[in-house]
């Protein structure tokens, strides 16, 4: 019996269907690229803006037919859109078999075996042996739901409140993801650096984490700043596993509107956090999230926000038109018109774009030090994409591998590149990278 899985969303969900995968496949169900071969078909889905919950919905509609084509196929929808709309969903769409809501994700794996034993025919069930896991980079979920109330954002109330798992679980899925080849570990949660269970706190975490065999890079999102301690910065720096690249959530350039969102820091609070980060990890690329139209969002405040984007420099950046979430403090504000929204957002993604492709082209010359990931892709510690040129067929390296790579093209966000054999210490990769990311700090 095989099983399809859609995500929508964030890398939360990413990690919230990984596992739900290994639930099913433990029960020796197989997963399936292809929907025509699947029995069970599960989406997983996303609220936290309304186009994404239109598109799971869009999507689960369709799915009426693809149940219809075969006997015994089950629809299964999961997520923040399905934790939020639940009644709704099953009015709207009377053929799904299992809801599960972001907030039981953890009780999915009874809930799938109930729904597993409900079988109406009689499946030609392979009990087959569960794959082993190729992903070199997995995602491990240390904490779930978020404590902060940004007046925006919906997670809050679909995720509920943070529950932080134990340090012996966390390692124990590091471990596990080791031995199934992962390399990288990018450890998830909403505000992932306020993790804390008992005594541990998140530099403890990155320590542990580094000291498990086996783990080559580690990477975290999505810090909040507030929770960007010197004690995290100075572990961050201290580690040679924490890769030299963060993403830290901004929101907005403007203090007016950081207060009206409730993100707890200033602009001020966040350029000197920013510059902090970047001293500690020379080299370091930094990205961010910024919500453009946020309700009373005047054009003084949004050119701040090009202002901060133009002072810091980022890396890369996603630019979200602000979307009114119903039951938030923020939707009962009013909203700013579609038309300045949407204008706000292409001016926005221009100024990220160009300063992102002027960092990008920088790069060219440079030689990275590149995990192969899968076939012709990996990524940089700074964690660009990189696509090396060569023969699929015979890869000059195996996913799982470090290899150095000349990149030869930045005009694309993936980076395009060559394995470079020339034979070079490894403790010289930290520090070349370093030049390429950021030549104005060493030039100084
Ligand atoms: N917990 C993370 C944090 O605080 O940085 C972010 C989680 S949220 C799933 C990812 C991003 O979606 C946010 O950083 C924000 O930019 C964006 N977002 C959240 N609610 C939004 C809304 N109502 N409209 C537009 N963008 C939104
Ligand atoms: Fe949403 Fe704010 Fe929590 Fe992030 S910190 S999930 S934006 S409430």
């Amino acid at each position: 019996m095989k099983f399809y899985v859609r995500t929508y969303g964030c890398q939360m969900n990413v990690a919230d269907s990984n596992e739900m995968g290994r639930h099913l496949k433990a029960k020796g169900l197989v997963e399936t690229e292809d929907p025509d071969e699947a029995s069970i078909f599960l989406v997983n889905t996303c609220t936290v803006r309304q186009h994404a919950e239109d598109r799971a919905f869009s999507e689960i509609g369709r799915l009426k037919r693809w149940k219809q084509k075969a006997a015994g196929r089950k629809i299964v929808v999961t997520g923040c859109a399905a934790e939020r709309t639940k009644d709704y969903l099953q009015d709207r769409f009377p053929f799904l078999d299992l809801v599960v809501g972001a907030k039981s994700i953890e009780d999915f794996a009874p809930m799938a075996e109930r729904l597993l034993s409900r079988r109406e025919t009689d499946e030609d069930l392979d009990y087959a042996v569960p794959a082993i896991g190729e992903k070199v980079a997995a995602f491990v979920t240390i904490m779930r739901g978020c404590n902060y109330s940004c007046t925006y954002c919906i997670v809050p109330y679909v995720r509920g409140r943070e529950i932080y798992h134990s340090l012996d679980q966390i390692l124990g899925e590091v471990r596990d993801r080791v031995a199934e080849g992962a390399r990288e570990i990018t450890l998830l949660g909403q505000t992932v650096n306020s993790y804390r269970h008992g005594q541990h706190r998140f530099a403890g975490l990155l320590e542990a984490v580094a000291g498990v065999d086996g783990v080559e890079r580690i990477r975290f999102i999505s810090p909040h700043p507030f929770y960007m301690t010197d004690r995290v910065i100075d572990t961050m720096a201290g580690l040679p596993q924490v890769c030299e690249s963060l993403h830290l959530p901004v929101q907005s350039g403007s203090n007016a509107m950081l207060k009206a969102m409730k993100r707890n820091y200033t602009r001020e609070e966040y350029i000197t956090l920013a510059e902090k980060m970047r001293r500690a990890m020379p080299g370091m690329t930094l990205s961010t999230d910024i919500i453009v139209g946020f309700p009373g969002e005047t054009e003084e405040d949004f050119e701040q926000t090009l202002s901060l984007i133009e002072e810091l420099q980022f890396d890369w950046g996603f630019i979200f038109k602000y979307s009114t979430r119903e039951g938030t403090p923020a939707a009962n504000l009013e909203s700013l018109a579609q038309e300045l929204i949407e204008e706000r957002h292409q001016r926005c993604l221009e100024l990220m774009d160009r300063i992102a492709a002027l960092k990008r082209s920088r790069l060219v010359g440079t030689t990275q030090t590149v995990l192969i990931e899968e076939g012709l892709f990996g990524r940089t510690r700074t964690n660009y994409k990189v696509h090396l040129q060569g023969n699929i067929e015979i890869p000059a390296a195996e996913p799982g591998d470090e290899v150095r790579v000349l990149i030869t093209n930045a005009s694309r966000t993936t980076l395009e590149g060559e394995i470079d054999h020339d034979n070079v210490a490894f403790e010289n990769f930290r520090q070349e990278d370093c030049r390429a990311c950021a030549p104005e700090q060493q030039r100084q």
